[in-house]
């Protein structure tokens, strides 16, 4: 049986457009990584969706004079449109807003409190006498007392992420009106976090071994510092999910609480619209599962304390057949900044994905996200940087190499793979190099090494480039017809086989290149959207179709009298003028 993952990826709030940090932070780590382990034939099911609900929406609609709803309907359109275009292939992509998801979410709620993980509590809510309303925690920022952050959110700072404690803001001011807040009593639910300490950090401690080390840092790190306390998981708004319980009416859900069933309630949606309503505890409810988390640093506290801790408080009363899948992995990227700045959306100090792929290609976005990701440390997106990349790297290293060989074969063997004759040493030291990266890549793909299994992949066409300096069939075809058939037969194996260690990260030149070399079917399959219709109203949703994908994690087995189909190059090469270009659009209006 092959090993199921769920690549479970971070919800993007249906407030605001994807920029390239978004990406390089959780949906691109994890698209590699899901397509690593479909070519490696595992069960993958990678799952993520739409926050339509909380304050950051209501915040973006009140700003619009429109409804949450049309807002977050809008935005999602928007995430469907980007994720086909730089090929995040999500098995579905949904909403919160969706029936299945306010019932399992419920149902999560209420198997909580069944089993005693919940209390209630008043307690002192900020609350607008202006606007005659509760203010919801976004609603309200102020002064961090742990770091001295001025723009610190009254639930989280996101400068030091510290969870905080509304009620010890310091200077807190209403986001709408800027008036000064006063705190009133208000009831809500709790998460009984204390009670949930030991078996946390009984689940953590067995992931010493091989998380990283921002991550532990910021979950057991954090726990043991400081013991966990209750937490809030409904509040006063009326856009979400309702309170299951009588008398509640008028309250919901908090987003935080919610939005991670997500990674559930998705892969029950996804197996239903597949015809297989049983199929979602091949995931959730298996121990051979792995389910990996793939977020952003601000996030780490929800998915590697509060989210275990649901799923452990829940036990067998979501589901009687079982209790639930935790968390296998959970690596959290650091941030992406953009020449030397903190992205930020509101002063347009970013590259948004759509803009980008109006006037580039997915596959040097995925390279530049891909050999750049903050994987232990924040790092900085930079036009000239990228200009280099592309060019230097991507098109020198890689484009290049299928450049020198495919069509010489069509000037030189009509487009048909020659007879090699037989291989020289030279010949099968770099066919043997090359299928050695078939481990060398996995083991960077299997630790969520993105960086380096690039980096590996990238140094063996480097090895391929050096092949043929060696060679020169160019020039041996002149003198020596079968030894340049030789070398260009070891060539094209070898880019046979690095089109398949590359596919992950660069999947459309993968594709495209597999054409060229004959292949009549793709190595991966296909997206589409969907309407789905509910209770609720309706929903788009994001899949992929699998069932035409032929791509293995194994070397070439290309053989000679195999007809190609004609070239192209594979890469733009870039002006140096679009440096200028593009930094004079930073921090200017969009509009
Ligand atoms: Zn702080």
């Amino acid at each position: 049986m092959p090993e199921p993952i769920l690549v479970a990826i971070a919800w993007p709030y249906a407030n605001a457009e994807i920029h390239v940090g978004n990406l390089t932070g959780s949906h691109l780590p994890g698209d590699i990584f899901a397509r690593y382990n479909r070519l490696r034939g595992r069960d993958v099911a990678m799952v993520s969706g739409s926050d339509s609900h909380g304050t950051p929406v209501t915040i973006k609609a009140d700003a619009e004079g429109k409804t949450a709803l049309e807002v977050a309907k809008r935005y999602h359109e928007g995430f469907l449109d980007l994720l086909q275009q730089v090929g995040i292939t999500y098995d579905l992509f949904t909403t919160t807003h969706t029936e299945n998801h306010f019932s399992v979410s419920q149902r999560i709620f209420l198997a909580l409190h069944k089993n005693n993980f919940l209390y209630t509590e008043k307690q002192m809510q900020w609350y607008s006498p202006s606007l005659k309303r509760f203010l919801p925690d976004r609603y309200v920022e102020g002064t961090c007392y742990i770091c001295g952050y001025d723009k610190a959110r009254s639930d989280q700072c996101d400068k030091c992420g510290t969870l905080l404690d509304p009620a010890k803001l310091i200077e807190p001011r209403c986001k709408i009106d800027g008036s000064t807040p006063e705190l009133r009593e208000t009831e809500h639910f709790f998460l009984d976090l204390g009670r949930l300490q030991g078996q946390v950090e009984e689940y953590l401690k067995t992931k010493e071994s091989f998380w990283r080390q921002n991550v532990l840092r910021q979950s057991l790190g954090q726990m043991q510092a400081d013991a966990l306390h209750g937490r809030a998981i409904t509040r006063d708004l009326d856009w979400g999910i309702p309170v299951p319980v009588e008398g509640w009416q008028g309250k919901c859900l908090y987003v935080w609480f919610e939005a991670v069933i997500g990674y559930l309630s998705a892969a029950i949606e996804y197996t239903k619209l597949s015809g297989d309503v049983e199929g979602w505890r091949k995931w959730w409810q298996n121990p051979d599962a792995r389910a990996s988390y793939f977020i952003g640093k601000d996030n780490i506290p929800f998915h590697a304390i509060i989210w275990p801790a649901e799923l452990l408080g829940v036990g067998t009363d979501f589901d009687p057949k079982g209790v639930l899948t935790l968390p296998y992995n959970v690596p959290a990227n650091e941030f992406m900044n953009l020449e030397g700045e903190k992205i930020s959306g509101g002063r347009n100090w970013a590259v948004w994905g759509r803009d980008f792929l109006s006037r580039y290609d997915p596959d040097p976005l995925r390279y530049y996200l891909t050999v750049n990701m903050p994987e232990t440390r924040d790092s900085d997106w930079d036009w000239e940087d990228f200009f280099h990349k592309n060019n230097d790297e991507l098109l020198a290293t890689w484009g290049n190499l299928s450049n020198r060989v495919l069509p010489m074969i069509f000037r030189q063997w009509d487009g048909i793979v020659p007879e090699p004759g037989e291989l020289t040493p030279l010949d099968q030291e770099l066919i043997s190099e090359v299928e050695k990266g078939f481990e060398t890549v996995a083991t960077e793909f299997e630790a969520v090494n993105l960086r380096a299994a690039l980096s590996e992949g990238m140094r063996i066409a480097g090895l391929a480039n050096k092949y043929l300096d060696t060679t020169a069939p160019w020039k041996t075809v002149k003198t020596d017809k079968q030894a340049a058939a030789r070398a260009v037969y070891t060539a094209l194996r070898a880019i046979d086989s690095l089109k398949i260690l590359l596919a992950p990260v660069l999947p459309f030149t993968s594709e495209k290149l597999n054409r060229f070399l004959g292949y009549s079917e793709p190595i991966f399959g296909r997206q589409f959207t969907e309407v789905i219709k509910d209770d609720l109203g309706e929903h788009r949703v994001l899949r992929y179709d699998a069932s035409t994908a032929r791509g293995a994690w194994q070397p070439s087995d290309l053989k000679p009298g195999t007809r190609l189909n004609p070239p192209e190059p594979l890469f733009k090469k870039l002006d140096i003028s679009i440096v200028q270009e593009e930094r004079a659009k930073l921090g200017k209006s969009s509009s």
